[in-house]
């Protein structure tokens, strides 16, 4: 039994001590959950709740899975050190590993503690390898929270938290412009040597420079299911706003964060033509949809027919453990030999075992096949959303019914999670290992909390 701290205690505490970002709860009565097996967790009075919602918070083959756990307890006891100094062979095992399951030439891993780190490193690349500065990124993408990444991010909720971020990356921006002009002018060099001007050309570099194109949305999107309309404005947005040439295209497969919308069919291969044109990388996002968490594939872009030149992924990598990847071809890779660049403990050998590990049970479990049965309402296998409005016609978002849903379906035992634009998406990412069984008590909690409400 638990004998811990109250969930009012812990709220007080993290009222003091912790970020007032944390303090975003997805219930009126935060939860306290002090167990999980599985998909299902458990709070400070052992009430089970089937938790629709860990896929989002990393958790793949269920919430502490005894494998998993035994080759990070296992690794933990032997070795944890940086990736960087000294071989070991667990990481590079994992290396191999996670490369077999990337279709084409993608088989050079570099690994990262986050989503983030791993788009931030791909945008970088992209930028250094075809030495062009814009990236076209979708709006309503969520692709991480640093700099570079903060702005391939269309998120209206995102913009209030990081204002000042954005001014202070404004003035910064004005001022590296003006000085990288009058510098490539020839008008004068500043008397830098040439490893402070490339230091400066790199901060411009991971600073700005996306353009957020019109977001395929099938429900929403102002040219409906068309993909190929889509893609045209890409190339617009190429032609009148860029120089002709971009770096790179990044985007997810299914945009999770943003509501889980899938891409009008179509856009993604003529998206990815438009942009091989002109001298850019293709960059998916794998971060909610790799894994298999889509079931019908273990990658979201395989769905579209496109093979990416860059994959990122974190999340239901390591199920739970911080874990990142980009996964790229040899050419590319190559990029990053000319400047100095490591992560200490981006890919360590107790996340790397994990790894090693989650790859294994999903598919001795079969864990892809399993996503692939439950269901498809918006989006695919276990990465599904519900868009709820108060009026069909006109679309409204029904963001305060979302929210008395979350809850509800929270006092019935069912755990889901909310997003999109308006707030108005519920979110149904659970665990793989999510049974039959438990959807139909899902889908009853839910239909009882809709019918309810
Ligand atoms: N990309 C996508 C598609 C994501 O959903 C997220 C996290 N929600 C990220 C990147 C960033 O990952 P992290 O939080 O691990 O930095």
């Amino acid at each position: 039994p638990y004998d811990g701290p109250s969930g009012d205690e812990i709220m007080a505490k993290r009222k003091q001590y912790l970020s007032p970002a944390l303090l975003f709860h997805l219930y009126k009565t935060p939860l306290n959950v002090v167990e999980g097996k599985k998909q299902y967790l458990y709070d400070e009075k052992g009430r089970r709740y089937l938790d629709a919602f860990g896929g989002i918070a990393t958790v793949s083959c269920g919430h502490c899975h005894p494998d998993v756990v035994a080759a990070i307890a296992n690794q933990s006891n032997r070795l944890q050190h940086s990736t960087v100094l000294y071989l070991n062979h667990v990481i590079a095992d994992f290396a191999q590993a996670l490369a077999s399951k990337l279709p084409a030439n993608l088989k050079v891993v570099f690994f990262t503690n986050s989503g983030t780190e791993a788009n931030e490193l791909a945008m970088l690349m992209a930028r250094l390898y075809s030495g062009c500065h814009d990236i076209i990124s979708l709006r309503n993408a969520y692709h991480g929270n640093a700099s570079a990444t903060m702005g391939a991010t269309a998120q209206s909720n995102w913009k209030f938290n990081i204002v000042q971020v954005y001014i202070y990356i404004c003035f910064l921006n004005t001022c590296f412009s003006l000085l990288l002009y009058l510098w490539n002018d020839g008008i004068f060099s500043l008397g830098l040597n040439s490893h402070e001007r490339k230091l400066i050309s790199d901060f411009v570099t991971s600073k700005s420079g996306v353009h957020h194109a019109v977001n395929p949305d099938p429900y929403r999107g102002i040219f409906g299911s068309d993909g190929e309309k889509y893609a045209k404005e890409v190339q617009d947005m190429i032609d009148f706003g860029t120089s002709g040439n971009v770096a790179a295209f990044l985007s997810e497969s299914i945009q999770g964060v943003g509501g889980m919308v899938e891409l009008a069919p179509g856009y993604l291969p003529a998206v990815y033509n438009i942009i091989r044109k002109a001298g850019g990388l293709c960059i998916a996002d794998e971060v909610q949809t790799g894994f298999a968490r889509t079931g019908s594939n273990f990658w979201g872009f395989e769905a579209h027919g496109v093979v990416p030149d860059i994959v990122t992924m974190a999340k239901g990598i390591g199920n739970g453990i911080p874990l990142g990847a980009v996964v790229t071809t040899p050419e590319i890779a190559q990029v990053l030999t000319h400047r100095t660049y490591y992560n200490t403990f981006g890919g360590n050998p107790v996340c790397t075992a994990a790894g090693l590990a989650v790859l294994r049970v999903i598919e001795k479990e079969k864990l892809q096949q399993n996503a692939f049965v439950v269901g498809d309402v918006r989006g695919r296998g276990l990465m599904l959303g519900v868009e709820l409005v108060t009026d069909h016609e006109l679309k409204t978002p029904a963001k305060e019914e979302t929210l008395q849903v979350l809850n509800h379906m929270k006092e019935l035992g069912a755990l889901i999670g909310k997003g999109g634009y308006y707030g108005n998406v519920l979110r149904i990412t659970p665990p793989l290992c999510f049974t039959k069984e438990d959807a139909d008590f899902l889908v009853d909690a839910m239909d009882l909390t809709l019918s309810r409400i």
